[in-house]
């Protein structure tokens, strides 16, 4: 038996509508049990379903079931994560060796990452409700994927708001400091203990096979982090310079320039905003740009802020571009959605006095889906531009 917790009308209204969100100003009745499994109902006592609860979260309740009484034992995490497997089929080959398994809400299991970097995994528990499941969570991803090795990146911040400790920690055989990542002909290093995210920004897989397929010239790479787009716009391109502020970025690019024996690829540390101004000062061309900005707008209140920045490097990108350029720029704000993008894309094409053709758009990969009713699910967009005269 599950404990159960009443949720108000509007609470009800939002899960009818696809959205398995309960926060905490629509719990008329709190379930009387810890973190875990509980069921829900409405004010009448309708059922709802099945959800986990996290007591000090304003996400309070989750929804995993449109069924009451789920009880989510080792059999439930074994369907729900095939399913999640499944909609990876015939990812891993050949290509790659690296990609989501479980893109949380994307693949109905709310606040679960898993991340398989070749042989080992990288988890996330970012909720309490989902925290209580650990074992039987790693139990069943232990049956479903061969792998020498399970790794919680729980220092993600957002388990503070759910009242859990956060650190990075080994749940099962041993995960080496760095893997060699396979990518559509390029390899890299990912970092599963010390990287960003889960080690490395699997999110932008396809983005960087695409722009390293339309590559050419002089091409630039900014917001590099490790260099994964500048290791594809190498291989056509005649060069590529990759910049990052951060140092040890920059110098982990440079190993992975020469762990595919490129050369035509130099790194420059420095603040991509400094970095375009005093390349348009100097009259500098290129022939292919990337932009892949970290996100702006961490929060609502950022997102004005965010669109300038935006905006700035957009503009300057396209100003930097020789006739016939390309632009691929890619933004992973989730405030700032779709339609604004291509907003400020359309606002910067119109200031730069260049005529501009939007040749593609680009969402996220196919291992992190996006569920329509769950906008948090979507977050990264990208846009590949061509600079006509
Ligand atoms: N393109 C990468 C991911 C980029 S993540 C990939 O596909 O893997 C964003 C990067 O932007 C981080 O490496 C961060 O160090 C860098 N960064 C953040 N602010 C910056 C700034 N003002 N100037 C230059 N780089 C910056």
């Amino acid at each position: 038996m599950n404990a159960s917790a009443v949720v108000s009308a509007r609470g009800a209204r939002r899960w009818a509508e696809g959205h398995p969100w309960i926060f905490r100003s629509d719990v008329v009745t709190p379930p009387s049990a810890g973190p875990g499994t509980i069921d829900v109902v409405d004010q009448r006592q309708r059922p709802l379903g099945t959800a986990l609860w996290s007591p000090e979260s304003e996400i309070s309740i989750r929804f995993v079931s449109r069924e009451s009484g789920v009880t989510l034992d080792a059999a439930w995490w074994e369907r729900m994560l095939s399913l999640a497997l499944a909609r990876r089929a015939g990812l891993i080959d050949a290509e790659t060796n690296a990609c989501r398994l479980v893109h949380g809400e994307g693949d109905g299991l709310p606040s679960l990452v898993v991340d398989r970097f070749d042989r080992w995994l990288v988890v996330q528990l970012l909720s309490a409700g989902l925290e209580a499941h650990r074992g039987v969570i790693v139990a069943a991803l232990q049956r479903l994927v061969p792998n020498e090795g399970i790794l919680a990146r729980n220092d993600a911040s957002v388990r503070s708001r759910e009242g859990l400790t956060r650190g990075v920690e080994l749940l099962a055989g041993s995960v080496p400091e760095t893997v060699e990542v396979r990518e559509h002909g390029v390899r890299y290093l990912a970092a599963p203990h010390t990287g960003q995210k889960t080690g490395a920004f699997l999110d932008q897989r396809e983005a960087r096979v695409f722009a390293g397929s339309v590559a050419r010239g002089r091409a630039l790479d900014v917001f590099s982090y490790h260099g994964s787009f500048a290791l594809h716009l190498a291989r056509r391109a005649e060069t590529v310079t990759a910049v990052d502020v951060s140092g040890a970025a920059i110098a982990r690019a440079a190993e992975n320039a020469a762990l595919n024996g490129l050369t035509n690829i130099t790194g420059v540390e420095a603040d991509a905003f400094e970095f375009l101004r005093a390349e348009e000062a100097r009259g500098a061309q290129y022939d292919t740009i990337v932009l892949d900005p970290p996100a702006f707008a961490k929060n609502r209140g950022a997102i004005a802020g965010a669109m300038r920045g935006y905006k700035e490097i957009n503009l300057r990108a396209l100003r930097l571009l020789a006739p016939g350029g390309l632009l691929y720029t890619a933004s992973c704000s989730y405030h700032v959605r779709k339609p604004e993008f291509l907003a400020l894309l359309e606002d910067a094409a119109a200031d730069s006095g260049r005529r501009v053709i939007l040749r593609a758009m680009t969402g996220q990969p196919v291992d992190h889906p996006e569920v329509l009713t769950v906008p948090e699910t979507g977050y990264l967009k990208g846009a590949l531009l061509e600079v006509q005269m």
